[in-house]
């Protein structure tokens, strides 16, 4: 099935609002094996959206509309499809119910124009909506489906995961079984991934490989169909296993996994505690640790130990090794994790410090990081990042990395299990 996103709404195209409702509806369906060829953007009027239409109806099976199904006059794309397809609009009583009794908790008066809301394509599937007054659409003809969705992201978004995504696998699973897994790695640009399973990538079929990188991160989404889900699953993994044959070091997880949330789950399956001193980073890597529920059992606390002078008499960093090797230096952040360490009594202490950036530090140029991790009676050791992004990409970057070299750490101990 090849689907096609319209959507509709001149703020688009005057550049004030961003189509993020066409990247929400292209992850879910890429999720659930529907493939998204292109994706239109279309301002509020009803001859160039019809002009759209008839071209999307040209190279996909199923479009999607998002905007323009509110009371005003400028909402047409219900209307417009109407005139195209030559299906009448016909009151849903439901929506009706929904919008007076909307206008009677609000304490407001209906206005006449608020009923067009309750108007939906004679023959369609209605989506409920939950957070809004429009109800959404799913009319399918002998060649296309055709989904109407309101244009709030508030409204659409949960309209699509709890109304429409089910009614698409539906449709789909008439014919096959649709199975997504997603690989998770850091520490590996998306260029090199990609040239290690070159080949799988030119040779692909069933399932689908298709790599993302965002935030520093690369994932790649398999995609199987079969008539099974036992058949897709083993087809899924079979394809897993060679590409963890080739890049396995750099998984840190699979689907929903963050890097934060693989480390709390390793970190509490073995009864592991850390505590953290940080530079560059003053703070960001607790607390990203701490975004994720369940952080308690195993991060205990640390410090953030800005200057020389704090890392010196606040944490106890030897003045001696600052002097000879600098702030931004191995034997600083290795001396940060094992002071750490042992002050606030942990299995795991952690150093980040570096030079953020613009400009350079410690006598190192800007992007230079170096993360110390201290992990039980083990000699402290340390890893250099070279970063090249703004400030803050490179401080969340050295976050990141460090939960990174420090879960590559723990599999080598034998704690992880991945
Ligand atoms: P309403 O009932 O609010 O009028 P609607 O379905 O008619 O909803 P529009 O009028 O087209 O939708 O858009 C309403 C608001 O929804 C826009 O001002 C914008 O904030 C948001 N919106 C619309 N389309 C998109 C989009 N493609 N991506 C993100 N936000 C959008
Ligand atoms: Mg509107």
């Amino acid at each position: 099935m090849k689907a096609e996103i319209i959507a509709v709404g001149s703020e688009l195209l005057l550049g004030q609002i961003s189509n993020t409702n066409a990247r929400f509806i292209s992850s879910q369906l890429a999720e659930i094996g529907i493939d998204v060829f292109f994706h239109t953007v279309v301002g509020d009027n009803p001859n160039r959206l019809l002009d759209s239409i008839k071209i999307a109806e040209e190279r996909a099976d199923l479009i999607i509309f998002t905007g323009g199904l509110g009371p005003t006059k400028d909402d047409l794309t219900k209307e417009t499809i109407s005139k195209h397809l030559n299906k009448k609009l016909v009151f849903d009583e439901n929506a009706m119910i929904f919008i007076e009794d909307f206008f009677k908790r609000m304490n407001r008066e209906m206005t006449e124009n608020n009923k067009k809301q309750a108007l939906v394509l004679e023959g369609c599937t209605v989506l409920e909506n939950k957070h809004g007054m429009a109800p959404g659409m799913l009319l399918a003809t002998k060649s296309h489906a055709y989904m109407l969705l309101p244009g709030p992201p508030k409204e659409m978004e949960p309209m699509f995961q709890f109304e429409a995504k089910p009614l698409l696998l539906k449709l789909l699973h008439n014919e096959t079984v649709i199975m997504s897994h997603v690989i998770r790695f850091y520490g590996i640009g998306e260029a090199e991934l990609e040239t290690k399973v070159q080949d799988l990538l030119d040779n692909q079929t069933n399932p689908t490989l298709a790599p993302l990188a965002s935030d520093g991160e690369v994932t790649l989404r398999l995609t199987a169909k079969s008539d099974t889900e036992k058949d897709a699953w083993q087809k899924i993994e079979a394809l897993q296993a060679e590409i963890l044959h080739r890049v396995g070091k750099f998984v840190y997880g699979y689907n929903n996994d963050s890097l934060a949330s693989k480390l709390r789950d390793i970190l509490i399956e073995n009864e592991l505690t850390i505590s953290a001193a940080e530079s560059m980073t003053a703070g960001l890597f607790q607390s990203e640790l701490a975004a994720v529920p369940g952080m308690g059992e195993a991060l205990v606390g640390g410090m953030i130990t800005y200057t020389e002078d704090v890392k010196i008499k606040q944490l106890g960093v030897n003045e001696a090794i600052i002097k000879e090797f600098s702030v931004v230096s191995s034997q600083c952040a290795e001396e940060m994790a094992v002071r750490v360490k042992e002050k606030f009594n942990t299995n795991i202490g952690i150093g980040i410090t570096g030079a953020a950036g613009p400009d350079g530090h410690g006598g190192q140029p800007a992007g230079t990081v170096w993360i110390g991790i201290a992990y039980g009676e083990m000699a402290p050791i340390s890893y250099k990042l070279n970063l090249s992004g703004m400030r803050n990409t490179n401080r969340l970057r050295a976050v990141k990395f460090t939960i990174h070299y420090l879960l590559q750490l723990l599999r080598e101990q034998g704690n992880a299990r991945i």
